[in-house]
């Protein structure tokens, strides 16, 4: 145990914070992020949730994260309780626990973050705990994951935010201060009419014989569906609050440039669930990165699609002109040009990335993501004229109409694309690798593609190994693939409902393993499955602005492989303008 809290106390006295919160504070809430510190630290979520709660006066917000994998085993056999970083206590003695859960393969991890620091995983069992004057904390959760569909997780939360925390955190705040019984019997009475706030416990389901949801009803007062809530342009940007050299990227100052995306990819969750597009405001951007440069030399910009935002090319000639770097995550084709290449490279970046998803042109149109190959030849040329050392291209692997021809697509597209930064090189010749990265496509609620079934393992697995034995590390190309296994997990719960908590906690208490879980085949089938066009989803408690019948509608459109055009002025679509 001292072994742990050193190392904690080690990590805190690396940190430089532009947060400074205030211990004396009535309430304590600990942020967890179910993964280890070092990814933690790199997202950007995290870091601007616990600035919101910190900035409440009445709050203490401090931080827990995952053992590293190499510890987790001494959390088990010596029984160990997860602390925070810096009050280093263990979880259940603060008066709020909240878990930052932004993908589905994290919800067993904070599960056995609950399960290590002794508090019962069931909310139930915490509430019949509080009656007989145990003293548990509330459990909380957000995160988009859970945000589109928190019915996997509802056993164990007390309370569910849905959608982006910047409205929310300070009324449900003080609602939880005001409140007097503090039992968690009346939370739904407290939150009724609060938007965002989802108290699982307030409702119930019935089950036809094949497993799927015939009813929903609340048992006590609570909304038919919980609107999902949105930052206000005046509450962007968010920017990176806390800074240590033991994190993902720690040359980097993160500044998010604008949320949602105006693209329709159909298959892309953020792309739909965080509508509508929303800027930051030019001048607030600035003042944010003067604040970061105070601690980092060079920039990550985020943003779905970075040129999308419209103070895009200000900021450039602003970065030029001051000579900031910088870097950002992914760039989509059609939105670069010479001068941002050159600004990546004086920036020093070794590495480019694209995500085509596939080289299959009527897929391309499926997906709503096309970009002919002219445009990516003569982007690649210019990629491969500023001699970028890796090119990473990520594709989706298992897509619906998905033939032989369609897989042998992806090797010929990253074929030419190597090809077109070999001429783009001219003379020198380009030096690096092509990286291609595999995914398989999995299926996610509240998308247009949220009624399909998903490939199977064999299926994935056979269309991995042709991809591969194409494309040769000596050849110049790296091949990755996501593990297949955890992308089935994925899916499973992506679309899952409260049936999963006893398999879940199964997981979280180590009585089963992944593999042994994926061996179930009817559990397997039932949420990989196709769907209904009008059946109950578990998700649909959630109401996420963005209608159902859009994303029907442009379900269809797939298949008619007819393109969506990006969003625009006085377009009121899909319902969430
Ligand atoms: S209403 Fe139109 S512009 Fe607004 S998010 Fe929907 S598609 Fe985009």
């Amino acid at each position: 145990m001292f072994a742990i809290l050193k190392k904690l106390k080690e990590a805190r006295l690396k940190e430089k914070s532009l947060i400074s919160p205030e211990p004396e504070a009535p309430l304590k809430i600990v942020l967890c992020f179910p993964n280890r510190y070092s990814v933690a630290m790199a997202n950007l979520g995290f870091q601007w949730v616990y600035k919101l709660f910190n900035e409440i006066p009445e709050v203490y917000c401090d931080r827990a994260f995952y053992p590293d994998p190499e510890e987790e085993l001494i959390y088990f056999q010596k029984n160990l309780p997860i602390y925070s970083l810096e009050s280093r206590k263990p979880l259940n003695q603060f008066d709020i626990v909240a878990f930052s859960l932004s993908f589905e393969m994290d919800y067993v991890r904070a599960l056995k973050m609950l399960n290590f620091s002794r508090i019962p995983l069931r909310a139930e069992i915490r509430k019949k705990g509080l009656d007989k004057k145990h003293s548990y904390p509330l459990v909380m959760a957000g995160g988009i994951a859970i945000s589109a569909n928190p019915e996997p997780m509802a056993d164990f939360f007390d309370i569910m935010v849905i959608g982006e925390a910047e409205p929310v955190i300070e009324p449900m705040i003080e609602r939880i201060m005001e409140r007097k019984d503090k039992s968690l019997d009346n939370l739904n009475l407290i939150f009724e009419d609060l938007e965002g706030i989802y108290i699982p416990s307030a409702y119930q389901y019935q089950y036809d014989e094949q497993g799927r949801i015939k009813a929903r009803s609340a048992i006590s007062p609570a909304p038919e569906q919980v609107l999902r809530v949105q930052a206000h342009t005046h509450q962007l940007p968010a920017y990176q609050v806390i800074f240590t050299p033991e994190m993902e990227f720690p040359e980097l100052g993160l500044i998010e440039l604008a949320r949602g995306c105006k693209r329709a990819c159909r298959f892309c969750l953020a792309g739909y669930f965080t509508r509508p597009f929303r800027s930051a405001s030019y001048p607030k951007v600035i003042q944010a990165i003067e604040k970061l440069l105070s601690y980092r030399s060079q920039l990550g910009l985020i943003s779905a699609v970075i040129s999308d935002w419209e103070g895009f090319p200000a900021l450039l000639d602003y970065l030029e002109r001051e000579r900031i770097p910088f870097s950002v995550s992914s760039l989509r084709i059609e939105a670069v040009n010479q001068k941002l290449l050159e600004l990546l490279k004086k920036s020093n970046n070794k590495t480019i990335t694209f995500a085509p998803e596939t080289g299959s042109k009527a897929l391309q149109r499926y997906i709503n993501k096309e970009v002919n190959f002219s445009k990516i030849a003569q982007v690649m040329k210019m990629v491969g004229a500023y001699q970028f050392e890796k090119v990473k291209l990520y594709y989706l692997l298992g897509l619906p109409g998905e033939d032989e021809l369609a897989v042998e697509e992806i090797p010929i597209s990253a074929r030419r694309i190597q090809t077109a930064l070999q001429m783009g090189a001219g003379k020198k010749r380009y030096p690096g690798i092509v990286e291609i990265t595999l995914s398989p496509f999995v299926p996610k609620p509240w998308t247009a593609f949220q009624w399909l079934k998903m490939a199977d393992e064999k299926e994935l697995m056979e269309k991995i190994k042709r991809i591969k034995v194409q494309l040769k590390p000596g050849q110049g190309f790296e091949i990755k693939s996501d593990s297949i296994r955890e992308a089935i997990f994925q899916g499973v719960i992506a679309r899952g409902d409260r049936n999963l908590s006893n398999w879940l906690e199964k997981l979280a208490l180590n009585q089963i393993s992944l593999s042994q879980l994926l061996k179930n085949q009817a559990l397997i089938t039932q949420y990989l499955r196709e769907r209904d066009p009008e059946e109950i989803f578990p998700w649909d408690i959630v109401d996420p602005r963005v209608k159902r019948e859009y994303l029907w509608k442009e379900f269809n459109k797939a298949k008619q492989g007819k393109i969506t055009p990006p969003c625009r002025e006085n377009c009121k679509e899909c319902g969430a303008c």
